[in-house]
C-alpha cells in the first residue's frame, strides 16, 4: 500500500509534466464516479495530503487514494482495466484498483495541510497537542492516525518505532515528552528517508524490523497485530521501552 513518500514521488512525476492550466481532451475507466465532468476542464494544480493524491480543478478537486492495491502509469498502461484514465494533449495519467472522489470548493478549506508530514506546512507542535487528547491511545495507532501524522503507514510506522526505541504498545501519555518529541521529529524524518531511498530502488535493504525476524544488535523481532488498528507490527522487545 502506498505511504505517504510513494505519493510525493506520484506529484513530483506529474509536476513533470507541466500539465497546470491544460484541459482533460479525453477520459475513460471503470468508476463509478460521474467522471464526465472533467472533461473540458483545466487542471489548476496537483497536490499530495499524506497518502491521497489530487488533481485540482477550477471549482473541485479528485481525490485518488489507492488504499491497498492501487497502481497508477504514466504515459503508459497496465495490462488491466483503469479506473481512470486522464489524456492531455501530451499526456496520459492512469490510475488503477484505487478510490476516486470529488471535493467540492478551494481545496484549501478541505484540508489540514499541516498534519502532512511531508508538507512544508507541517506543524509538530500541532501534532504534539493532538496527541495529548488522546492520552490513552497506543502509539501504534496514534502513529497511523491520518488527521494527526498523514501519510505515516504501516512500515513507516514499524520503522520509526524501532528508531526511537519505543514499544508499539506504549500508552501515549507514558511516553516522556522528549521521547514523543523525538518520534513527532522522526515521523517526518524517516518519510524523507523512505522517499530518497524509494527513488533509489534500496528502500526494503533499509528495513530494521519491518518484514525482519531479527533486529541490528541479533534479537529477535516479535511479529504481531497490534492496536485498534491491528495492523501487521514488527518489534524488538528488547530495544524498545513498554511505556504503559
Ligand atoms: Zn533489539
Amino acid at each position: 500500500m502506498p505511504e505517504g513518500p510513494s505519493i510525493v514521488i506520484l506529484r513530483e512525476l506529474v509536476e513533470e509534466l507541466d500539465l497546470e492550466g491544460q484541459q482533460v481532451i479525453a477520459l475513460s475507466g471503470n468508476t463509478k464516479i460521474e467522471k464526465d465532468r472533467m472533461l473540458h476542464q483545466k487542471v489548476t494544480d496537483f497536490k499530495s495530503w499524506g497518502k491521497h493524491f489530487l488533481i485540482c480543478f477550477e471549482d473541485f478537486s479528485l481525490r485518488v487514494h489507492f488504499m491497498m492495491f492501487g497502481s497508477y502509469r504514466i504515459n503508459e498502461r497496465k495490462d488491466a482495466p483503469a479506473r481512470l484514465s486522464l489524456s492531455f494533449e501530451n499526456a496520459e495519467l492512469n490510475f488503477y484498483s484505487c478510490s476516486l472522489k470529488y471535493i467540492e470548493g478551494d481545496i484549501n478549506a478541505s484540508y489540514d495541510w499541516s498534519a502532512d508530514v511531508m508538507a512544508e506546512q507541517w506543524n509538530p507542535a500541532e501534532a504534539l497537542k493532538k496527541i495529548k487528547i488522546k492520552p490513552q491511545a497506543l502509539i501504534c495507532d496514534i502513529l497511523l492516525d491520518q488527521e494527526i501524522f498523514s501519510g505515516v503507514g504501516n512500515i513507516i510506522k514499524n520503522e520509526v518505532l524501532y528508531r526511537v526505541g519505543i514499544h508499539p504498545s506504549s500508552i501515549a501519555a507514558s511516553i516522556p515528552l522528549v521521547k514523543l518529541k523525538l518520534l513527532i521529529n522522526q515521523a517526518r524524518q524517516y518519510s524523507f528517508d523512505f522517499l530518497n531511498w524509494k527513488k533509489a530502488y534500496v528502500l526494503k535493504k533499509h528495513w530494521l524490523v519491518n518484514t525482519r525476524k531479527f533486529c541490528p544488535f541479533e534479537h529477535p523481532l516479535v511479529k504481531s497485530y497490534l492496536g485498534k488498528t491491528k495492523r501487521r507490527t514488527f518489534f524488538c522487545p528488547v530495544c524498545q521501552v513498554l511505556y504503559d
